[in-house]
Parts: C-alpha cells; sequence; structure tokens
C-alpha cells in the first residue's frame, strides 16, 4: 500500500485531480453542471453591485444630477434583486443535485467492491486500503469528495481574479495630474511595478504558508489513521448492536477504554497533532493571516494616495478598494486551491489504487451449456490450493468427480479443508495448482455469472437481509409467489409461515419495517435453504446445513433430504457423521487431502481409518 511520504508532483496533482474530475462528471454530470453553473454566478455577479455602487457614490460626490442618481438606484436596486433571485434558483437546483454527495462516494466504492475478485476483498491488503482512505475522507476530508470541492473553488478563484482585474486595470493606468507635484512620482512605471511585485508577493505568501501548514496534514496521514480506526470502532462502541450482549456479560466496556484512551492519545492535547498544532501549523497558519492583512494595508495606501493626489474620484476608490480586495482574494484562493489539490493528490492516489486492483479471475467467455437433463460433470484434478499469502497447502493434491445426480457428502475435522474446497468449487478462488473441469473443460474459461447459475450453496455463515421473506427466497425483488412458498414447505418453514400475518411479504427483522418479524437461528437456515431450492441449481451444496437446527427439525430435513434434493447433484458437508450416512459417497478430508473415500459401510469397516475414528468419537451422540 501506499504510504503519503511525500508530496506529490505538480503533472501528478494535474492528472490525479483530471480523472477523479471525470468519475464525478461521467456519473454525475447535472450535479457537476449545477456547481459550476452557481460558482460562476456567484464569482461575477458582486462586480456588477460594485460597479454599479460606484457609479452612485460618484454620481453623490460629483454633479449631483438627481435624475441619473434616481435612475442608478434603482438600476442597482433592480440588479440586487434579480441576481438574489436567481441566486436563490440556483442553490435550490445545486443543493437538489448535491444531495448525499458523501453516499455518492461510497456508491463508487461500494461498486468497486462488489465487482472486485472475491480473492482481492478477502485480502487483508484491500480491507487497510478501504480502511485507509475512509479514514482519510472522514478525519479530513481528503479524498474523492474533496476534488468536486476543489475545482469549484479553482472555478471560483479564477473568475473572481479576471472579474477583479477588469475592474482594476484602470487603478494602476489612470494618471495623477501634473499639478500634484511630488505625488506625480506615483505615475512612475517603476512606481506601479513595485506596488504590483509587492502586491503579488504577498498575495503568493499568504496562500502558500496555508499550503505549507495543511501539508502537515497530507504528510502526517498515517499516523492518524490509526486514532482514527480506533475512534470509528471505541468511540462508537455503543452502537454496536452485534457484540451488545457480550460486552455486558464480560464489562468489556472497560477493556475498551484503553484502546479509546489510546486515540485520544493521537488526537488528544499531548497527541502528535496538538504538538504540530501549536508547532509549525500554527506559526504558518499566523504568519498567513497576518501577511493577508499587510496586503489589505498596501492596497488601501495605494489607491487613497492615488486619489488624493487626484487621478480619480471617490465613488472609484469603492470600487478599486473592492475590486483589487477581489483580485486578491481570488489570487491567494488560487494558490491556495492548487497547493490543496496537490495535497490532496497524495490521497486520491490511494482512491485510484484502490478503483484499479484489477479483476483478473472472472475472465472467461464460454457459456455453459443449458441442460434440462442436470449432467453437468464436475471434475476436481490434481487441485491444490494456498491461501494468498500463506505458505502452507489448504488443499493438496485434490482428486474428484462428481456423480451426477449423487449425494457426496465431505466430512473432516475442522481446518481439514471442507470449505476451502466448496470455495474452490464456487471458483471464489482458483487453484493454486491443477484444475477443476466442467464436462471436461477448465472452469475458468466460462463465464463466471453462467458458471454460477449451476450451483445453489448454502454456507455455513449465510446472511439474510431485513427485507421481504419472498425476496430473502428468491433473491429477486418480482418473485413467483408459488415457488417462494413451495421452497419454504420444502425446507420445513411451513408451520412458521403459517403463522407469518403477511406470509411471504413479510419483513424479516425489525430494521426496515416495525411489524418485521424476528426470527431464530434455525428458521434463518431454514429460509437459506429455501434460497437455495428456489435457485434451482442442478448442483446443490450445503455446508453444514443444520447447525443451527433444534434435534427434530434437524431429524425432518434429513427425513425429506432426498425429496429436497431431488435428482440434483448434491454436495454436503457435515460434522455430524450421522447425518451422511444416507449420502452414496463420503470423501474424508485431512490436513487438505481426500484420504479416504467410500460408502458409509465400507468406510466404517476399516477400523484403521481416519473416518473410523470420527465416527467412534461421535457414536456416543448419534448411535446407530
Ligand atoms: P474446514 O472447512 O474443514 O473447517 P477450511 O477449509 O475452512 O476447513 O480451512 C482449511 C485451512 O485453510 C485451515 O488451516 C484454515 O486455517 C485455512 N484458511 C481458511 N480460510 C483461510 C483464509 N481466508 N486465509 C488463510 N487461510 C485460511
Amino acid at each position: 500500500m501506499e504510504k503519503n511520504k511525500k508530496l506529490k508532483s505538480w503533472g501528478e496533482m494535474i492528472k490525479f485531480n483530471h480523472r477523479a474530475f471525470q468519475i464525478f462528471y461521467k456519473r454525475y454530470p447535472q450535479m457537476v453542471l449545477s456547481r459550476f453553473i452557481s460558482v460562476i454566478w456567484t464569482s461575477l455577479t458582486p462586480y456588477a453591485g460594485i460597479y454599479l455602487s460606484a457609479l452612485v457614490i460618484e454620481e453623490l460626490a460629483g454633479s449631483r444630477n438627481i435624475e441619473r442618481l434616481r435612475f442608478l438606484v434603482l438600476l442597482t436596486l433592480c440588479a440586487a434583486a434579480l441576481i438574489a433571485f436567481c441566486s436563490a434558483f440556483l442553490n435550490k437546483w445545486k443543493a437538489t443535485q448535491n444531495a448525499g454527495l458523501l453516499f455518492k462516494v461510497e456508491h463508487i466504492f461500494s461498486e468497486k467492491l462488489l465487482d472486485m475478485d472475491y480473492v482481492n476483498l478477502d485480502e487483508t491488503e484491500t480491507a487497510e486500503l478501504l480502511s485507509t482512505i475512509r479514514q482519510n475522507q472522514n478525519g479530513g476530508g481528503w479524498g474523492l469528495y474533496r476534488v468536486i470541492e476543489n475545482y469549484e473553488d479553482l472555478c471560483s478563484s479564477v473568475l473572481t481574479l479576471l472579474g477583479g482585474f477588469f475592474l482594476t486595470v484602470s487603478l494602476f493606468t489612470s494618471r495623477v495630474p501634473e499639478s500634484a507635484g511630488a505625488y506625480t512620482v506615483i505615475n512612475n512605471p517603476l512606481f506601479v511595478i513595485l506596488v504590483i511585485i509587492i502586491m503579488f508577493l504577498i498575495t503568493y505568501i499568504a496562500p502558500a504558508l496555508s499550503n505549507k501548514a495543511g501539508s502537515y496534514w497530507a504528510l502526517n496521514a498515517d499516523s492518524h489513521n490509526l486514532g482514527n480506526r480506533l475512534f470509528s470502532f471505541f468511540g462508537w462502541l455503543g452502537y454496536h448492536k452485534d457484540i451488545a450482549t457480550d460486552v455486558r456479560m464480560y464489562r468489556q466496556d472497560k477493556m475498551c477504554e484503553r484502546h479509546n484512551r489510546d486515540k485520544e492519545d493521537t488526537f488528544g492535547s499531548n497527541g502528535m497533532f496538538a504538538h504540530l498544532s501549536l508547532g509549525p501549523i500554527g506559526y504558518y497558519s499566523a504568519a498567513s493571516s497576518a501577511v493577508s492583512v499587510i496586503f489589505t494595508g498596501v492596497a488601501y495606501t495605494f489607491v487613497c494616495l492615488k486619489a488624493w493626489a487626484g487621478a480619480f474620484g471617490l465613488g472609484a476608490v469603492t470600487q478599486y478598494i473592492a475590486s483589487i480586495t477581489k483580485v486578491s482574494g481570488g489570487a491567494s484562493s488560487l494558490i491556495s486551491t492548487l497547493g490543496d489539490m496537490r495535497n490532496n493528490a497524495s490521497f486520491i492516489a490511494q482512491v485510484f489504487e484502490f478503483l484499479d486492483i484489477p479483476n483478473n479471475m472472472y475472465q472467461g467467455s464460454l457459456t455453459v451449456e443449458k441442460r434440462r437433463d442436470r449432467k453437468y460433470e464436475v471434475e476436481f484434478r490434481n487441485v491444490s490450493f494456498k491461501y494468498p499469502g500463506s505458505d502452507t497447502y489448504a488443499l493438496h493434491n485434490v482428486n474428484m468427480k462428481f456423480e451426477i445426480g449423487k449425494r457426496l457428502a465431505v466430512v473432516g475435522r475442522n481446518g481439514s479443508g471442507k470449505t476451502t474446497f466448496i470455495k474452490l468449487l464456487c471458483r471464489l478462488y482458483d487453484p493454486t495448482e491443477g484444475e477443476i473441469l466442467l464436462n471436461g473443460i477448465d472452469i475458468r474459461k466460462y463465464n463466471y455469472a453462467e458458471y454460477m447459475m449451476i450451483f445453489s450453496v448454502v454456507f455455513q455463515d449465510f446472511k439474510l437481509f431485513a427485507l421481504k421473506l419472498g425476496e430473502n427466497v428468491a433473491a429477486k425483488v418480482d418473485f413467483d409467489s408459488d415457488l417462494v412458498v413451495d421452497a419454504l414447505r420444502k425446507a420445513g418453514f411451513a408451520e412458521k409461515l403459517s403463522a407469518m400475518q403477511s406470509g411471504i411479504e413479510t419483513y424479516l427483522y425489525k430494521d426496515y419495517d416495525k411489524e418485521g418479524v424476528n426470527i431464530s437461528g434455525g428458521e434463518a437456515q431454514k429460509i437459506a435453504i429455501a434460497r437455495a431450492l428456489y435457485k434451482d441449481a442442478p448442483f446443490m451444496i450445503l455446508d453444514e446445513p443444520t447447525a443451527a437446527l433444534d434435534p427434530v427439525a434437524e431429524a425432518e430435513i434429513y427425513s425429506k433430504f432426498n425429496d429436497i434434493v431431488g435428482d440434483r447433484t448434491a454436495i454436503y458437508i457435515s460434522h455430524r457423521l450421522s447425518s451422511c450416512k444416507f449420502c452414496d459417497e463420503i470423501a474424508v478430508f485431512h490436513e487438505g487431502e481426500v484420504i479416504q473415500q467410500g460408502t458409509h459401510a465400507s468406510l466404517v469397516a476399516d477400523e484403521s481409518g481416519e473416518y473410523y475414528e470420527l465416527w467412534h468419537a461421535q457414536a456416543q451422540y448419534y448411535t446407530e
């Protein structure tokens, strides 16, 4: 993972910001347009006020023609009213288009996560990178979110600068009359150039100092990430409903207080950022503010000197003071925005590091033949697998062929490789060595979505959504009610379903509907089985499918297992060997290898085998 050790170059700054801007513009053009039109409007319209009020003052201080004065005042008022009206309208438009900007940014990450190879999703590096990006975003506002604001500021400062510049040109070109005596020195081009240089230097120095202060945050981003990570968990301990019981039982809140304090060590009054704020960040910020004030002093002195010497009238003084302040403000803002964009480039680089994680796995294009007879033959051929970053084989030289329409049980101790075997079959990972074949062709060559259509899996750690029961079973918003009810009935959920007032329209849990129904672990498992049945795939994989069921429900599922599975090929992982007896074949895994394979009767007869040992270890609970 890339660390924010040094600032990006100006070239990289342009490249990263431009790419980030394109992302927003392609997805949300209206949002970007609303921002730009609003900023153009708010940057340029103040000059109308400045110009018109200067005319009014000029008239008051000069010829005092009542007709012209009335006209100018009326014009100023009308212009102000029209500007206010349009500004309010634009603000509304912008607010509507920009609602949920943070959500829009999150959506970009979420889409990438959903699209990513599972193997990358599962990697610690990916989780850390995403966590860093989010910490930077939530802690200092750095990253994608800031890009759109920076572009807006860039546009605003350039326009302010240009508008002010046009109204200021005559300040430098107007001449003091010869009658002003010694003051005519102001007309000397060298004097004018000197003033411009001083103003330019001050305009440059103030934001440069402020950017320097900001760069300490960018350069030390890694350090405050840990504090932020601690904060985002321990600071919100009470909000985590899933740990509420354990926290109460073991008073873990006391244990967590320590880590909460660690967070304060980062951000508290003795932390690094407090020291930086009292040290260089503070000095640079203070110096920046002080230098800005000097600019105002120089501008006032120059304008007043010229007016005093008779170069222009009172009305022009207000115009020049206002417009030169705008020029300076615009230039300052331009420099500080460019500096901010450069500081932010390191953070955007991390966002792209994440968004550019390549999708290598799911590139296959072969279509999977649709067969009514469900004759899909899958074979593991010399398959070995190591998890990314691990030196040991989780699976080693596995050879297995699934007999079409047969029931295969996969048994073995914890950590023997059973779940890994299923994950490879479902292409969540690809084998490190060897290959898995579907009808004789390496599964990597198939289109992934089509390949997945042949499997229904109930994983051990399956999850249901707080949505309608029917949507959970069908994994679709538009579901076939009869098929949903049938699947639930087959999975043993009929009784509970009949007690639900809204039937399959009932919401699970109460997150989105207070009439929602909380379900037990066993009921959830039945719904997960129903979901696998609804998909109606040729392969049915059940990973510990009855672990959360009570003995009665478990017995009920087993007795109906043949009905449930029908003519599908079934793969069944279980710790409870008694529940595997009815399978046509049993494969015994041990330390990543298939060490025995056969029927229950043949395996239990081999007294020297692992199966015999496992069977007898459990026999006291599940006697024949
Ligand atoms: P089982 O399902 O038989 O309990 P698993 O297939 O889950 O076993 O695990 C097989 C081996 O792979 C174990 O040693 C386990 O620690 C390791 N393992 C499982 N998941 C991962 C992972 N995501 N990263 C690294 N090692 C893993």
